[in-house]
Parts: structure tokens; sequence; C-alpha cells
């Protein structure tokens, strides 16, 4: 698990719903401890390339590679299992079930069929301890037995981040995990964030610059599903281009 080791490689993915194009040739490159933001107007493409990278969405055209082998034909179940696991910008978790079962549910659902992770019998230590154990990275520790629902929003985004560490991904997909969230709650996430990176690789989708500038190590613009530009924060804050291109957004920064 040494870090900067190449993790996710897209090269060239494009995607075409009809005749718009959503992605066109874009790159991204994962490697492990390592935070890649993907920042844009809404429109841009963002949640498009999180879809295809996770295999939610399959690409037009362009390749993506895990650990040097190509999965672009892998389904989202079968990169789940291999180790890219995704957040979704809405939030989806049982709401009636403990925030303990949730990730468990989500830790067992990485081996076993869906319908066999609900009956009691297969609820199986090692998938409590390791429900136990992401709860506690994901910042959630002191809610373990509070039922999802009564969750705050922010509390909810920690418990979706819980789950996504329960499915052992090594690559981690975020779409927007700061949407909706108070300050306190934002840091709070910004905190666990930069805790989860050395280990893993991550792709955020995160409008808050604050947030973007505190973790971040590349960001990547997106405009009209093409890359406007792409480098470290210094580099992106520098450019006239993205500074155009921001000009008269709500997301201007
Ligand atoms: P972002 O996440 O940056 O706001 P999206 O990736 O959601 O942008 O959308 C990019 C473009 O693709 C938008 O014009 C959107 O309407 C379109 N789009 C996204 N998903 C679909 C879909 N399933 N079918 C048709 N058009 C889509
Ligand atoms: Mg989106």
């Amino acid at each position: 698990a040494a870090a900067g080791e190449i993790l996710l490689v897209a090269e060239r993915i494009t995607r075409r719903f009809g005749g718009l194009v959503a992605n066109q040739d874009v790159c991204v490159t994962l490697p492990r401890g390592k935070v890649h933001v993907l920042l844009g107007p809404n429109g841009a493409g963002k949640s498009t390339c999180i879809n295809m990278l996770s295999g939610d969405l399959p690409p037009s055209e362009g390749t993506i590679h895990f650990m040097g082998k190509d999965i672009t034909g892998l389904s989202a179940a079968q990169r789940s299992q291999v180790g890219i696991g995704r957040s979704y910008q809405r939030t989806n978790i049982f709401p009636k079930f403990t925030v303990l079962e949730n990730v468990r549910l989500a830790a067992q659902s990485r081996r076993q069929q869906p319908w066999r992770i609900f009956s009691r019998a297969m609820k199986q230590q090692w998938a409590l301890d390791k429900a136990r154990a992401c709860i506690e990275e994901a910042g959630l520790g002191a809610k373990v037995d509070w039922i999802a629902g009564v969750l705050s929003h922010g509390e909810q985004r920690q418990l979706e981040i819980a789950m996504v560490l329960a499915t052992d991904a090594q690559v981690m997909l975020l779409d927007e995990p700061l949407a909706g969230m108070g300050s306190d709650e934002s840091a709070r996430m910004v905190e666990v964030l930069k805790r989860l990176k050395p280990s893993r690789a991550i792709l955020l989708v995160e409008h808050d610059m604050d947030a973007v500038f505190a973790v971040a190590d590349t960001i990547t613009v997106m405009v009209n599903g093409q890359v406007l530009e792409s480098g470290p924060p210094a580099q992106i804050k520098a450019s006239v281009a993205v500074q155009q291109a921001y000009l008269g957004q709500e997301d201007s920064f």
C-alpha cells in the first residue's frame, strides 16, 4: 500500500447522451494518498465522470484501468468487489436501521448476495467489528447505535462515508459529500477526508472552495463536458482560463 501508487487511470473517457456530449476525452489519474477534486458549474459533467469511474454508466469511448487491469467493462458491483467505492449525490442509507446495521450491511454486501445480508443469522462478528472501525474512522463513533434516520444531514453523509469504507474501497469516489452541510459539519467532514487520504485515492466533487483548497492535491476543472485545466491547486487558483470560465457563475472563487 505505497503512497503515490497509481490506483486508477481513466484515459480519454467520453460519454454521449444522444446528441449531448456529457464528457469528452476526460483523463483522470488517482494515486494513493492524494485527493483529486473535480470542479465545475452545474451540468459540467462531474457526476457523469464519477458514474463512468464507478461503473454506473458505461463510457461511449475511452478506457479505465484499476491497478493495471482494464476494468472498462466491469459493472458497478464488480468494481465495488475490486475496491472502487462511491457515495451518491443523494443519501443512500436505510433510515430505520441503526448506524451500525447500515455499515454492517455495507461490509457484508461486498462478499454476499443482497438477500442474505438481511438475515439475522448472517450477522457476522467480523462484519460488526469492521463496521465499528469504519464508523470510528468516519468520525461517527459516538452515534454507533443511533437510528440512521434521526441523524443530522451531515452525520448521514458521514455514515455514507463509513459505508463506503466498509466495502474496503481503495478508491473513493465522493459526489458532493459536503452538499447541504453547515460550516461545523463541513469542517468535520474535511477532517475525516484528511484522515482517510493517506491510505486511499479519493476523487471528490465539491463546490465549497475552502474545503476544496483544504484537501485537494490536484484539481480538474470541467466546463461543458471537457477538461478546461488540471493541475495543483496553486496553478488552478492562478489560471486566467479558470477565472474567466467562472465569471458570473454561482460557484465563483
Ligand atoms: P454535473 O454533475 O457537473 O452537474 P452531470 O454529469 O450531472 O453534471 O451532467 C452533465 C450533462 O449531462 C448535463 O447536461 C446533464 O443534463 C446531462 N446528463 C447527465 N446524466 C444524463 C442522463 N442519464 N441522460 C441524459 N442526459 C444526462
Ligand atoms: Mg453532479
